[in-house]
């Protein structure tokens, strides 16, 4: 059996108008998603906002109070958690101790008395490279192949959509990156979809081709990580995902080009296309690798935003990259990573300077950060 063929082939998953209620508490506002079969789609949030909520209503441990849930499309709303073509991989392993390690990948299956339990579950093993340790105890495993047991057993059984609670959160961080990588690369082997619910931002971007960011029991903004990364739409995305300098004013003037904004004396300009308001009081912002320091003000141009001038509070200096704390009078603080070239930090705190970022870096949002 080839790899590929080895679990059934991802199903989509469809969230349609999804509503969880608890006693006394909303969990889920209200909730559309869909996810592509065979894709590897991250569900990112800070602790509360509902992740783990959703994926026990995808699992079929939670009813939602309205909406339906159709995997592969069929609608599996009514249907009981273990009639659904769905596994969970969650933080604590929940290995047996005292069965081998192929014993444990097999346990589900020979309680099915599903035929060929032993070799499915070497298959399994095979594709997390842990074949070779087969007879040993779980005890005996390292935490990072321990994890790696408890997701050959997730796939032993041909789900079509695997649901990923956290899976990394018990692991130090080297092998948590490690183990990142080996997800990614399984989840591209199966073709399984991956519904993977993480509070941790670069955990989402490096492992998932699409990732969603919830906040309060909704969706705030879907995308590949890179375009959320580049274009995010509120000040909760833009500063959750990364670092963000958001700079609050009224707009002066707008074209099918471009908004011109009033910031701290300046007049700051955003392409159109990357600003979600057009009129009135807006959030402008820049990620701080798009920022430069200068010396001097510099000639007006049209193609850059300069602020300034202000003063750099901070240095702080951390092998790769330098990070500065300007303080711009009326703008606030504006943090500026410079990569270093090997000749050190250039300026020092207390120098004079502005700070400058090219004007296709920047972006409005659809709220205003005060
Ligand atoms: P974390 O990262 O901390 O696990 P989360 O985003 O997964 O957070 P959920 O576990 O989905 O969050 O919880 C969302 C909200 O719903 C929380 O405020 C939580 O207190 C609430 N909640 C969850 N389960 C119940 C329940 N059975 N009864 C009442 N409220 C609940």
């Amino acid at each position: 059996m080839s790899v590929r063929e080895f679990a059934e082939r991802g199903a989509d998953l469809e969230l349609a108008g999804i509503q969880k209620r608890f006693p006394g508490f909303t969990a889920i506002e209200h909730l559309d998603l869909t996810i592509p079969a065979g894709s590897f789609f991250a569900l990112l949030g800070p602790s509360g906002c509902g992740k783990t909520t959703t994926l026990r209503l995808v699992a079929g441990l939670e009813e939602p109070t309205s909406g339906r849930i159709l995997i592969g499309g069929r609608d599996v709303t009514g249907t009981k958690a273990h009639e659904r073509p769905v596994n969970t991989v969650f933080q604590s392993y929940a290995l047996f101790p005292h069965m081998s390690v192929l014993e444990n990948v097999a346990f589900g299956l020979k309680r099915r008395r599903i035929g060929d339990a032993l070799g499915r579950a070497h298959e399994a093993l095979r594709l997390v490279e842990l074949d070779h340790l087969a007879q040993r105890r779980p005890a005996q495993l390292s935490g990072g192949q321990q994890q790696r047991v408890a997701l050959a057993r997730a796939i032993v059984n041909r789900p079509a959509l695997l649901l990923l609670d956290e899976p990394l959160g018990a692991l130090d961080l080297k092998l948590r990156r490690q183990m990142q990588l080996e997800l990614k690369t399984i989840q591209e082997e199966v073709g399984l979809t991956f519904l993977h619910v993480t509070h941790d931002q670069e955990e989402a971007m490096t492992m998932a081709d699409t990732v969603a960011v919830m906040n309060k029991g909704a969706i705030e903004q879907m995308g590949a990580p890179a375009e959320l990364y580049e274009l995010p739409r509120t000040s909760f995305v833009a500063n959750f995902l990364g670092q963000s300098n958001l700079f609050t004013g009224n707009v002066a003037g707008s074209t099918d080009a471009a908004i011109s904004v009033d910031i701290a004396g300046a007049r700051v300009t955003v392409p159109a296309a990357r600003a979600q308001r057009h009129k009135g009081r807006v959030t402008v912002g820049v990620r701080p690798e798009k920022v430069t320091l200068l010396r001097e003000a510099p000639a007006a141009s049209s193609d850059r935003n300069v602020l300034g001038p202000g003063r750099v509070i901070d240095v702080s200096f951390s092998g790769v990259s330098t990070q500065y704390i300007v303080a711009i009078p009326d703008a606030g603080t504006v943090t500026v990573f410079a990569q270093n070239t090997g000749s050190g930090p250039v300026v020092g705190e207390g120098v004079e300077v502005w700070v400058s970022w090219p004007v296709e870096h920047g972006f409005g949002l659809d709220d205003v950060a005060e």
